[in-house]
This record gives structure tokens, C-alpha cells and sequence, in this order.
């Protein structure tokens, strides 16, 4: 299956991808790889190298000493 189409970002440039949350086609340039969301999408869900909430993603090997 493949997306036809313009991206519905830039409008410029074929779609390639679409995204998961808001269902836009858009080009590989205004899509998220990491979420699998267009840019605006993945802005919303967090982002990347912005400022993050709630979970600390640099405490994810606690496993071996857990105890309440
Ligand atoms: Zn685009
Ligand atoms: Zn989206």
C-alpha cells in the first residue's frame, strides 16, 4: 500500500508516511520516524530535545534493585 499525494504539511512534496495520530499524509521530511507521527503530532506527544514530563528517561534500568 502506498500513500498518493501530497504532503499535507508542505504541500510540495510527495507523502510518503502517514500519521498514526491525526491520519495526514505527509512527505518523509514532516514525519517522525521515532513516533510514527507528522511533526505537529510528535510536537504534542513530547517532542524531541524538548523539555520533558514526568518520566526521567535516563532511569530505565531499575529491575535488579527494586523494593518497596
Ligand atoms: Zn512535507
Ligand atoms: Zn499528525
Amino acid at each position: 500500500m502506498s500513500v498518493s499525494g501530497l504532503c499535507q504539511v508542505c504541500e510540495s512534496a510527495e507523502a510518503s508516511h502517514t500519521c498514526d495520530q491525526c491520519g495526514r499524509a505527509v512527505c518523509d521530511q514532516h514525519h517522525d520516524d521515532a513516533f510514527g507521527l507528522c511533526l505537529d503530532c510528535s510536537a504534542e506527544a513530547g517532542g524531541s530535545g524538548g523539555a520533558e514530563t514526568g518520566e526521567d528517561p535516563g532511569r530505565s534500568d531499575a529491575g535488579d534493585d527494586v523494593r518497596f
